[in-house]
């Protein structure tokens, strides 16, 4: 959201982060119309996802224009209004591709990745246009996505007369994901009316941590609001309904809790999680005064570990093969595939490590080498019996034989 001239103005981002934090929105509303602090884009994270946004937007541009597609360039100067007047301009004169389409309309802004021209009767002739967007995601739509997309339909069908049929996502995998637009227009309008009520109305809202919290300008500000009220949501593994409960019998502070006499009872939680929160609260509170960080080793029940963790594997063989893939999470078609394989495996009193790199799905020999260094460990020291969910029906030692401290301890150095 900004306010220009007086007017604030609204965005797809606005209904995007309505949806992962409401509080997010007031903080907006704050900085904006003034006394709330203002916000700031940063972080490692996030400054890293944006860059890899960027790249898969301009591999995409860059592609349509080797395949010599018409792309005009919608250029911002500040003046939005100038900018949708230009979209408006080039939407009515049928131009192929339209990047960064500006629109600005009662009271919301926002700038669509590409509107492509399609055949289809509409009040401009005989074409129209669909909305595409380009995200890192990397097999379907996510709820955010539709959003966005579907203020730009709106807006694209407020122009020519006539809603568009469908609006696409080029996705992190190259694969094109096309929603239809009829399907989720009463989902939008009800995204779009519920942030301007919210936004009219200002209810009160408060700050909880999220996924979106890693993204979000107002991070700094809720991290230190949640110190200084020494909130219940920094307690390890707390989740909202415990904290709920907890503030409703007016435990309302991570001191509080590591005091609280866990055989009093506190409606709505169940007895053994609030014994396990009120440790854990303990322990951060005990930490705030130690150099270490202080921790509490938990047992488990003899039953309870023999088919757990480390007791299900097999006692360790000279033919153990260590296997991991690692792939990046980011990897687009426009930049090469990256994988690698990592095996470690004993050769005599020494550990070996090969690595095969994989730089494209069809990358010749990786399937034969890691066919080949199997086999070759195997010739050399045949395993011992595949890991099973029953080693006893495979002849292999019992785990449970063993406790749990005992292997820890044979494991010890
Ligand atoms: S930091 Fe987290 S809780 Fe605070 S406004 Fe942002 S998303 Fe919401």
């Amino acid at each position: 959201m900004r306010l220009d001239n007086e007017r604030l103005w609204l965005s797809p981002t606005d209904l995007a982060t309505r949806l992962e934090c409401p509080h997010a929105i007031t903080m907006s509303l704050a900085a904006e119309l003034g006394g709330g602090p203002q916000g700031f884009r940063g972080g490692a994270y996030a400054e890293m996802i944006a860059a890899k946004g960027d790249e898969h937007e301009r591999a995409y541009l860059e592609r349509l224009v080797a395949e010599g597609r018409e792309v005009v360039e919608i250029t911002m100067d500040g003046d939005f209004s100038a900018a949708a007047e230009r979209t408006i301009a080039a939407i009515s004169r049928g131009a192929e591709v339209i990047y960064q389409a500006t629109f600005a309309n009662s009271g919301w802004r926002g700038r669509a990745d590409f509107l492509e021209r399609i055949d289809a009767e509409t009040e401009l002739g005989n074409w129209g246009y669909e909305a595409v967007d380009t995200k890192l995601a990397r097999s379907e739509a996510l709820p955010h996505h539709v959003l966005q997309l579907g203020v730009y339909s709106e807006e694209i069908g407020r122009i020519q007369g006539v809603a568009p049929v469908e609006m696409h996502l080029e996705l992190g995998s190259g694969e094109r994901a096309s929603i239809r637009v009829r399907e989720v227009a009463a989902y939008v309008r009800r995204a779009r009316s519920a942030l301007k009520r919210t936004v009219e109305e200002r209810p009160p809202t408060t700050a909880y941590p999220c996924s979106y919290c890693a993204f979000c300008a107002f991070s700094r500000e809720c991290e230190r609001s949640w110190l200084e009220a020494d909130h219940l949501s920094q307690v390890a593994e707390i989740r909202r309904d415990h904290v709920h409960a907890l503030e409703g019998a007016g435990i309302d502070t991570m001191a509080k809790l590591a005091g609280h006499d866990p055989s009093a009872h506190v409606p709505g939680l169940r007895d053994e999680a609030l014994a396990t929160l009120v440790r854990q609260a303990a322990l951060q509170v005990d930490g705030r005064t130690q150099d270490r960080v202080p921790f509490e080793a938990r047992g488990l029940p003899e039953d309870d570990v023999r088919d757990r963790g480390f007791a299900r594997l097999p006692e360790p063989d000279h033919g153990d093969v260590f296997f991991d893939l690692e792939g990046d999470p980011f990897w687009t078609p426009a930049r090469e595939l990256i994988f690698l394989l990592g095996i470690v495996l004993r050769d005599g009193d020494d550990w070996t490590y090969e690595q095969i790199w994989a730089h494209t799905p069809e990358q010749p020999g990786t399937g034969d080498r890691l066919g080949g260094a199997w086999r070759s460990r195997v010739r050399r020291a045949p395993p011992a019996q595949p890991l099973s969910r029953n080693p006893q029906a495979q002849g292999l030692p019992d785990p449970a034989n063993r406790s749990y401290t005992e292997r820890g301890r044979a494991a010890a150095p």
